[in-house]
């Protein structure tokens, strides 16, 4: 295969693109921009054509893995596929060219489809008051405990702990440290794998601010006692935070609001079908009922007689938490999807979402454990045990899977499970690839009773094998160096 790539394919003198003759008088570059942040000598950028240029980021996105070009079941990661019509209404010229700071009379499109989103999202988790600024899930959830502590400072208490259920994303923890609760609680699971409730009994106290439940759980297993959980936190006035990253199994059946909860965020880039992965950019709006609605950061968009705006009224907000109103490309995302969608496909998304998960865990059983005997929702857990004791470990399974062109799942992850390898198919995906996947796995499953140092030398069809994945993270160098 011809895989060079553009820096070394560069030519002097070779260009891409021509600019017009300037019909304007040439400026010296020193006066627009600061001498000492000229630079001294022109940048080594390489001098390529243009077929040349598309070749080149076409061949890098092949190298790599992504929704447009296989199956992506990364558990909890909800990566359906993008639709691309959200890609050309977000990259319109006025959305794309508006100015974060222009006035708002001349921005009246741009906050209507802000103040229309917020409904849509009210609407479908069944909540009073919504931020679209959280950047993040994790964003999301540091706001929502944010909201959690002011209600508890405006009745004059200081409150340090939050119940988190070992079953919960591992963000929760995190945000609720960086929230400054000092004490944050792990509540074991069931037999069921749903919260034990002896265990959050004896957990109660006047000093728990909040519980937050991920639900689905990371187990992809609906918490059925919301109603008596919800009973404890009241007795000592404590709230209830949902986890909504993947409200996927949930849309147009339940509403998070109705069943009790104060305060959730919700993943624009998981569940609303926005593009996700490298970093972002992502949303993680943050909806509230009546109890946290007073104290949501500014500003707010709101309607008035004179049109849409920006409201900085709210004087017990907690403030500001972004730079300016969200990642507002992603918002037009979620809207355009939400508008395709409708009102009768939300319901459907998550039956389809909850069958597919079905179908392959069924289908696995066969040759993986699949954990707890409760019936899941948009995804499952299995554990690699059994292939373990064989020779071949969650990783291995994973990095096998690779060379079948499949993302490999999230794996040792919930901690609960041995082995962990947590399957979110999404309700985007045809039978057929789910098929491809289940007999793959059950093939690799055979591979390993034949021989595991097949699994041990996977992946072998990559552009790059194994890595030293810890050191690619902590000293991660994307430089490319001229050989
Ligand atoms: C992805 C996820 C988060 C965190 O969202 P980020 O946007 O990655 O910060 C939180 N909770 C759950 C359940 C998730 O799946």
């Amino acid at each position: 295969m011809y895989t060079k790539l553009i820096f070394e394919l560069s030519h002097e003198g070779r260009v891409g693109h021509v600019l017009p003759q300037l019909d304007i008088p040439a400026q010296p570059l020193d006066s627009l921009i600061p001498k000492n942040l000229l630079r001294e000598t022109p940048a080594d950028l390489p001098q390529v054509a243009e077929n040349e240029v598309v070749r080149h980021y076409i061949n890098l996105s092949n190298l790599n893995h992504h929704v447009d070009k296989a199956f992506y079941p990364l558990g909890s990661c909800t990566m359906k596929y993008n639709p691309k019509i959200n890609e050309q209404i977000a990259a319109l010229e006025p959305f794309v060219l508006l100015h974060p700071e222009q006035p708002e009379s001349s921005a009246q499109g741009a906050l209507e489809l802000m103040y229309d989103l917020q409904e849509y999202l009210l609407e479908l988790s069944g909540f009073s008051g919504i931020s679209l600024q959280p950047a993040a899930g994790a964003h999301g959830e540091l706001v929502g405990l944010m909201l959690i502590q002011k209600y508890h400072q405006m009745k004059g208490r200081r409150r340090n702990t939050i119940l988190v259920p070992d079953s919960a994303h591992g963000t929760n923890p995190a945000s609720a440290r960086i929230a400054g609760f000092t004490n944050v609680r792990t509540i074991p699971s069931d037999i069921r794998g749903r919260v034990d409730m002896d265990e959050l009994r004896a957990a109660m106290n006047e000093d728990v601010a909040a519980i937050m439940l991920t639900n689905p759980s990371t187990l992809g297993i609906f918490e059925d006692q919301i109603m008596e959980i919800r009973t404890l936190m009241d007795s000592v006035d404590a709230l209830m935070y949902m986890d909504g990253a993947n409200m996927n199994a949930l849309f147009g059946i339940v509403r998070p609001g109705d069943m009790g909860f104060d305060v959730m965020h919700l993943n624009l880039h998981k569940s609303f079908s926005t593009p996700h992965g490298g970093g972002g950019p992502g949303s993680g709006p943050v909806a509230v009922n009546n109890k946290l609605k007073d104290f949501l950061p500014v500003p707010l968009v709101v309607k008035t007689d004179k049109g849409y705006a920006f409201s900085e009224n709210l004087p017990n907000s907690i403030g500001r938490v972004q730079s300016f109103a969200g990642n507002f490309g992603i918002f037009v995302r979620a809207y355009v999807y939400i508008r395709m969608i409708g009102r009768e496909g939300f319901p459907k998304i998550a039956r389809h979402s909850i069958i597919n998960a079905n179908y392959l865990r069924k289908r696995l059983s066969e040759a993986y454990d699949t954990g707890y005997d409760a019936p899941t929702m948009h995804e499952f857990v299995l554990s690699a045990e059994k292939q373990k004791n064989k020779g071949a470990k969650a990783l291995d399974i994973a990095k096998r899977l690779l060379d079948f062109g499949i993302h490999p799942p999230t794996v040792y992850f919930p901690l609960i499970v041995k082995e962990a390898m947590m399957i979110e198919p999404t309700e985007t995906e045809s039978r057929e690839m789910l098929d491809y996947f289940a007999d793959t796995l059950l093939t690799i499953d055979k591979e390993i009773e034949q021989n595991p140092d097949v699994l041990h030398n996977a992946p072998v069809n990559t552009p790059v094998r194994r890595l030293d994945e810890a050191g690619a993270a902590r000293s991660l160098d994307v430089n490319y160096y001229k050989k």
